[in-house]
């Protein structure tokens, strides 16, 4: 999911964060929602489909405030419903509040079950909705002190954006494990899941909120409390090879930069004779422009992908959908024809894009494919939010190397070792030591415990 929050009296809030949105549009195409605040009152909108679709000028146009929190979804706990999109707006002991959340609770269902004997109702499926009983729970106190509160319940990963009528909060797990940064637009604030979206409102960069900080605006200014701290930091490695936009900068480590310090990794661990190299777009551009550096085989454009591609559009034919594939990605014939090609994608998850994209090549005359992965094989799932959903078919989890190889009908199939994923991001910051990264979805390490017995609490 993708979060974006401003506090701006005397500016179009809800505007700016309608912008924000749409640089973060790649976290998530499922809903769209916007609330803002005005000193009286939290008005809001929330829509399915993407920014654009959830919203127009005359929507825009209801929402003044003085402060806006914003959300895409992209739903890995509860399912794909009106319902479930966020911001969730909710009335407390004080006034009104809202909340959005990007990140995975791994204890949810445990605390929604608790929460559900002692009287607490639910109206959606999200285990956001935890965060809003406990924060209401926890109330009457101070903000900072129900925020405290409620992060010494949770457990998991959240980046987390609360507002009030005239305040607003940010909150980043004490594992740092999603991504949440500070920006500052003239007098305003502006908090969002990635730089890229302070570079589309022009707003400057501050700096990243620290794993486990609270941030508080509002009339009196900014304030920030160390609320939690812990004694392992764990940043999605996985934001760096394929979820966020390649011209931000996570955590001081450029997203673009580091796929191509792993596509040049990739390059010093497989050396293959063959005649150009491509990526598949667009996230595993970068590591093939990075492979091309290193090996000095010429980066081509072989691939081209329909930018106009949404998860939204008129559900195909049958017949089409079942070759899908091909509404999202093309060949350039002229370029791949009668060559060796070396393809290089960021990550292989169920194994049939990739599958689907080797024929495609070879349809378009390749004389041999080598796929070429720049991250290690998938094997576990992801607890933390990214879509774990996809990941139960995991094709790494079952199959070897050798038989994924052979699915995909590839010359030859090689992924990016652990140590070489490591070695790239060093070469960004050497400061970030290697246990500071989760990379569980690749070793099974679990930085935060994950979930037992789930279905005992099971919430669908
Ligand atoms: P596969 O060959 O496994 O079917 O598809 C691999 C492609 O899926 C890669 O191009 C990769 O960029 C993309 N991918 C990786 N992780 C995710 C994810 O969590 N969600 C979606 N929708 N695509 C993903
Ligand atoms: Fe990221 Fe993988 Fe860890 Fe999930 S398991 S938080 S995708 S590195
Ligand atoms: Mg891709």
């Amino acid at each position: 999911c993708g979060l974006i929050g401003i506090y701006g009296p005397g500016k179009d809030v809800a505007r700016l964060a309608y912008f924000g949105l749409f640089a973060l549009q790649h976290r998530g195409q499922e809903s769209a929602g916007i609330a803002v605040g005005n000193e009286r009152a939290i008005l809001f909108h929330k829509g399915m489909g993407l920014v654009t679709e959830a919203f127009d000028e005359r929507k825009l146009k209801e929402l003044q405030g003085d402060v806006a929190i914003g959300h895409v979804r992209y739903s890995t706990t509860g399912s794909s419903l009106l319902a479930n999109a966020q911001p969730l707006i909710f009335r407390y002991s004080k006034g009104m509040m809202a909340v959005a959340h990007n990140g995975n609770l791994t204890n949810a269902a445990e605390l929604r079950h608790n929460l559900a004997v002692t009287g607490a109702v639910f109206q959606t499926t999200t285990d956001t909705e935890v965060v809003v009983n406990l924060l209401a729970r926890y109330g009457q106190s101070s903000l900072e002190e129900a925020l405290i509160k409620t992060m010494i319940d949770i457990k998991g990963s959240y980046s987390l954006l609360v507002m009030t009528e005239k305040r607003l909060l940010a909150v980043r797990d004490p594992h740092g494990v999603r991504p949440l940064c500070l920006g500052r637009l003239g007098d305003a604030y502006v908090i969002a899941s990635e730089s890229c979206a302070l570079d589309t409102l022009g707003a400057d960069f501050v700096r990243d909120i620290e794993p486990g900080e609270i941030i508080s605006i509002d009339e009196n200014g900014l304030v920030s409390l160390k609320a939690l701290t812990q004694p392992r930091r764990a940043a999605c490695i996985f934001e760096y090879i394929y979820f966020a936009r390649p011209d931000s900068v996570i955590d001081g480590i450029s997203v673009n930069q580091a796929r191509r310090a792993m596509g040049r990794q990739l390059a010093l661990e497989c050396k293959i004779d063959a005649d150009i190299v491509i990526g598949v777009p667009d996230s595993g551009t970068a590591a093939a422009i990075g492979y091309a550096q290193e090996s000095g085989i010429p980066f081509d454009q072989g691939l081209m992908k329909n930018r106009y591609v949404g998860r939204t559009f008129i559900q195909p034919t049958q017949e089409i959908r079942a070759q899908s594939v091909r509404l999202k990605l093309n060949a350039v014939a002229k370029a791949v024809e009668g060559k060796r090609v070396i393809m290089i994608d960021d990550s292989i998850v169920r194994g049939t894009t990739s599958g689907k994209i080797v024929q495609m090549l070879r349809h378009a005359g390749a004389k041999e494919v080598h796929m070429l992965v720049s991250s290690p094989p998938i094997t576990h799932p992801c607890y933390y939010g990214i879509d774990t959903s996809v990941r139960k078919e995991l094709v790494a989890a079952t199959k070897t190397i050798e038989e994924i190889c052979e699915m995909i009908g590839a010359e030859s199939l090689h992924y990016l070792s652990r140590e070489g994923l490591l070695r790239a991001m060093t070469e960004q910051n050497p400061h970030i030591a290697d246990d500071n990264y989760c990379m569980a979805c690749f070793c099974g390490s679990y930085p935060i415990e994950i979930p037992i017995g789930l279905d005992k609490y099971a919430m669908e």
